[in-house]
């Protein structure tokens, strides 16, 4: 039975009546840029999250860029981000003329590690651009400190978690600036691009309103030079649509990712990533036992995870061959992310180059399965099943006693 990584299918097509009521509506209105379509949306967004603003933009790249155009970042400026990451963060700082600086990530929860962030900040720093990833909190009480205590500003991308929790309250809203992506394979996936950002602040919330349609105020009067980052009312309806079911599909996501906790933890040389909320961002030793084979995403308790991604890692040098294995048995997976952006041919220019180890064995290790609302418990099964059989053959094939696996294959030896 094929395991598709994401099925996009299963859950719109539920909702199409209402989809195609919500294109008419926009069709009949003959309204096509901005208006209550999007006021709608931005209105509901800012809510969930618990800000006084939300700007709906045409992607979460073109949200990070808004973000720091209105901030005012620019040449000179250094912005601080994970390595471990999608390119949007960094290519944004760089088209605004700053510089990124790399930061490394910790193995446990995936996220930038604060104390390489407090070594980086220079007087040059402008801004810190934590990214939620894969659907869960950043440190974010060590950012905002560092933050407030150097005097820059937080973007937090969170492109990846909406709905996502730090210490019980929505991320987006702790920072200077929120930026949300409504890309199809986000957990609030539209019909095409789109993105939002959020902040509490009147004054930056005006100048990013503005930057967003060319900088103008009024019409036709250019303060700032800013660009064309609107979000269309038909993408804005169709959303509308969806976001009402929201609520469901994380309880789906979350049952899907402890369906598979559950089940994988029981198998040899498989465990969860180690040590808890105490052991994550110290250091990257990770936890696990020699003979790991298998690390599975740890949920911190004061961090509410949304599970954009179930991201394992596969140690000891195996992860493209569990992945090809499961590709043969139609199970479809992807590398968040294959190469870290310090090691991006296009930033190359970002000098010192530092090796970020820890991002880059991630890099090797990292696989995401699916773990979309709509699974199946014959699909989760089907993917919990080929990991076991994955894990017996190795065992057999060494002839290794399962309490007790030797270097190599699918042992680890770090
Ligand atoms: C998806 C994503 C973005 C960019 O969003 P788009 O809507 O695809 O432009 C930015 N940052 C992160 C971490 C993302 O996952």
């Amino acid at each position: 039975m094929p395991v598709p990584l994401l099925d996009l299918n299963v859950q719109n097509l539920a909702l199409e009546s209402e989809l195609k009521a919500a294109f008419e509506r926009v069709l009949h209105s003959g309204q096509f840029i901005l208006g209550p379509e999007v006021d709608s949306l931005e209105t509901k967004i800012a809510a969930m999250v618990g800000v006084r603003h939300g700007i709906g933009v045409s992607s979460g790249t073109d949200a990070i860029l808004l973000a720091l155009m209105a901030l005012g970042i620019g040449l000179g400026d250094e912005v601080i981000c994970p390595t471990f990451t999608f390119f949007a963060t960094a290519g944004c700082i760089a088209r605004v003329g700053a510089k990124p600086i790399f930061v490394d990530s910790c193995p446990i929860c995936f996220n930038l590690r604060v104390d390489e962030v407090a070594r980086k900040i220079t007087p040059k720093t402008k801004a810190i651009i934590p990214v939620h990833l894969f659907g869960q909190a950043a440190e974010l009480d060590g950012i905002l400190d560092l933050a407030r205590a150097h005097d820059v500003a937080v973007i937090e991308d969170a492109a990846q978690s909406l709905g996502a929790e730090y210490k019980g309250r929505p991320v987006g809203g702790f920072g200077t600036f929120g930026v949300f992506s409504f890309f199809p394979s986000k957990n609030l996936g539209g019909f095409g691009d789109g993105g939002i950002v959020v902040t509490n602040d009147d004054e930056l919330a005006a100048r990013a309103r503005s930057l967003r349609t060319h900088g103008a105020k009024p019409k036709y009067h250019h303060k700032y030079i800013g660009g064309n980052f609107r979000l269309d009312p038909l993408q804005a309806a169709l959303l509308s649509v969806k976001l009402p079911h929201y609520p469901e599909y994380t309880e789906k996501r979350r049952a899907n990712a402890a369906y598979y906790a559950e089940r994988l933890s029981k198998l040899p040389g498989v465990v969860v990533g180690g040590g808890g909320e105490k052991a994550c961002q110290n250091g990257g030793a990770g936890g696990s036992p020699s003979g790991t084979r298998i690390v599975l995403p740890a949920s911190h308790e004061q961090r509410a995870h949304i599970w954009n991604q179930y991201t394992i890692r596969v140690i000891g040098g195996q992860r493209d061959k569990v992945r090809t294995a499961l590709a043969e048995k139609g199970i479809g997976t992807e590398v968040y992310y294959p190469v870290p952006l310090h090691l991006q041919e296009c930033f190359a220019y970002v000098q010192p180059r530092e090796s970020l180890l820890l991002a880059e064995r991630l890099s090797k290790e990292c696989l995401s399965l699916p773990v979309y609302p709509e699974l199946t418990v014959a699909q989760k099964n089907e993917v919990t099943d080929a990991i076991a059989i994955l894990i017996r053959t190795s065992l057999a094939a060494r002839g290794q006693s399962e309490s007790a696996p030797r270097d190599g294959g699918f042992s680890a030896r770090r």
